[in-house]
């Protein structure tokens, strides 16, 4: 499968009307769709795994903009800290602070999104609402001089009832709203990333500005 020119086109189309940036999901995909969607003006792509992620980018150098999305441990921010345009996937104190350091060796500043769990389902990753707004007004992460907080990433739930998934997406906007209150840098606090291929149309009407869309673009994955 490769990269679905008419359904990208007319996904841009809309994220358009609502300003919004598409951020391409391209793991398990190999390096010729990804450079597919490059040749259609596609610059941002989202990446789960480390080590795929390193790999891609040797062959791609700078023609991508990486985000990573996945479950990121600790111990492999330092083979990402180099060249990662956004990390969306921050889910502890411990992980920002990793990021800080890893980000001061490479002299730069490292933007980071704080993942928040809005959906019913145990297993997806992130802070707890109480837990964000805490660590928005925490004293020790205004001391992370080589990090960036640029706004709040998250999941709904795995369902087919829309109205479900509107009422996650709704809560997690009036939280970031909150949050960009709190921000040391309001202007800055502006991503809200929020939408996959299933449910990007409700997470744009709720207020996303970023989509994260990997099946529709690039077809459907093998299971793992
Ligand atoms: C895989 C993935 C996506 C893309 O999912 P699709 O349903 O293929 O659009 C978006 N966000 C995260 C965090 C993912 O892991």
């Amino acid at each position: 499968m490769a990269f679905q020119v008419e359904n990208y086109t007319q996904v841009k189309i809309k994220l358009e009307a609502y300003k919004a940036t598409l951020v391409a999901v391209s793991k398990k995909k190999p390096v010729e769709d990804i450079l597919q969607a490059i040749e259609n003006k596609q610059f941002h792509f989202g990446e789960n795994y480390v080590q795929e992620l390193v790999e891609k980018n040797e062959m791609l150098q700078s023609k991508a903009q990486w985000h990573f999305i996945g479950h990121l441990q600790s111990n492999k921010v330092k083979l990402i800290a180099p060249f990662v345009h956004l990390i969306q996937s921050v889910d502890s104190f411990k992980l920002l602070n990793e990021i800080n350091k890893e980000a001061n060796k490479n002299n730069r500043i490292i933007d980071c999104l704080l993942q928040v769990h809005i959906a019913s389902e145990e297993t997806k990753f992130g802070f707890s609402e109480e837990e964000t707004e805490a660590m928005m007004l925490s004293l020790e992460l205004s001391q992370l001089a080589n990090i960036r907080i640029q706004g709040l990433m998250g999941m709904a739930s795995f369902t087919s009832d829309t109205s479900i998934i509107k009422k996650e997406f709704s809560g997690l906007k009036s939280l970031f709203d909150t949050c960009k209150l709190m921000s040391a840098d309001p202007e800055k606090f502006n991503i809200l990333s929020m939408g996959m291929s299933s449910d990007y149309e409700i997470a744009l009407d709720c207020g996303s500005s970023m989509i994260r869309m990997g099946s529709t673009l690039f077809g459907k994955r093998n299971k793992i």
